[in-house]
C-alpha cells in the first residue's frame, strides 16, 4: 500500500472540488445559446402575430373602402334610374325601371351589412393591437433585462472559470508527479477523481466502506480506493 501525508489527499481534494466548479460552470455556460434562442424565439413569435394582425386590420381597411366605392357606385346608378324613372312612357318601362332601382338598393342594403360587419372585426383588431402592443413593449424589456443577465452571470461564470484555473495550476504544482498520474488516471475512467467518506459511506457512490478499511482511511497516511467506485478515498469527519 503506498503511503502517502494528509496533505497530499486534501490538496487532491482541493483539485477535484475547483474541477468539480468549472464543470458545473460549463455545464451552465453550455446552455445559455439555448435559452437565449427560446427568449428570442418568444419575442419573435409575438412580433409575428402582431404583424398578422396588422395585416388582418390593413385588409378590413381596404375591403372597407371598397365597399364604400361600390355603395356610391350604386347609389349614382339608382339617381340615373330615378331621373329615368321620371321619363318613361310606358307602364312597363315605368315598372322594369321601378325594380332597377329596388335591386339596386338591396345590393347597398347587404354591402351595407357587410361594412357593419367589417367595422366591427375593425374594431376588434384594433382593440386586440393596441392592448397586445403594450404587452409587447414589456415582454420585449423584460426579455431584454433577461438577456443581460444571463450575458453578465456568463460573464462572471468565465471570470470564475479563469481565476479557478489559476488556482488549480497552483495547487497541481504542490502534488507529487506519481500521485497526479493516479489522480488524472481515476479522473479518466471515472469523471470525479477522488472523493470523501462520511460515516464510512462513500460519497461518490453512497455505498459503505468495509469496517476495517475505515479504520486505517481515518489515519489518512496511506492512498486508498473506494472497494466499489474506484475513486481515491479519504476521510472527511460527518
Ligand atoms: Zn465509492
Amino acid at each position: 500500500m503506498e503511503s502517502i501525508d494528509r496533505e497530499q489527499l486534501e490538496i487532491l481534494a482541493k483539485l477535484q472540488s475547483v474541477e468539480t466548479e468549472t464543470n458545473i460552470i460549463n455545464t451552465k455556460l453550455n446552455i445559455v445559446p439555448g435559452r437565449i434562442y427560446s427568449l428570442e424565439q418568444e419575442i419573435q413569435a409575438f412580433d409575428q402575430r402582431l404583424s398578422d394582425e396588422s395585416t388582418r386590420l390593413d385588409v378590413l381597411q381596404k375591403a372597407y373602402r371598397k365597399y364604400e366605392l361600390d355603395v356610391n357606385e350604386n347609389l349614382s346608378k339608382m339617381k340615373k334610374s330615378e331621373v329615368k324613372l321620371r321619363g318613361v312612357k310606358t307602364n312597363k318601362e315605368y315598372q322594369s325601371t321601378l325594380k332597377e332601382i329596388e335591386d339596386i338598393k338591396a345590393i347597398n342594403s347587404g354591402i351595407e351589412d357587410k361594412m357593419i360587419d367589417c367595422l366591427d372585426e375593425m374594431e376588434e383588431v384594433e382593440k386586440y393591437l393596441s392592448t397586445k402592443k403594450d404587452e409587447f413593449r414589456v415582454l420585449k424589456d423584460q426579455i431584454e433585462v433577461e438577456k443581460d443577465a444571463i450575458h453578465q452571470e456568463s460573464e462572471a461564470g468565465r471570470a470564475r472559470i479563469k481565476e479557478i484555473q489559476t488556482v488549480w495550476d497552483a495547487v497541481s504544482k504542490q502534488v507529487d508527479p506519481e500521485l497526479m498520474k493516479t489522480y488524472l488516471r481515476v479522473q479518466d475512467q471515472r469523471g470525479v477523481a477522488i472523493v470523501a467518506v462520511k460515516k464510512a459511506v462513500c460519497q461518490g457512490c453512497n455505498l459503505n466502506i468495509p469496517p476495517q478499511m475505515f479504520n486505517e482511511l481515518q489515519r489518512g497516511d496511506s492512498l486508498r480506493f473506494c472497494p466499489h467506485c474506484q475513486r481515491i478515498i479519504y476521510w472527511k469527519e460527518a
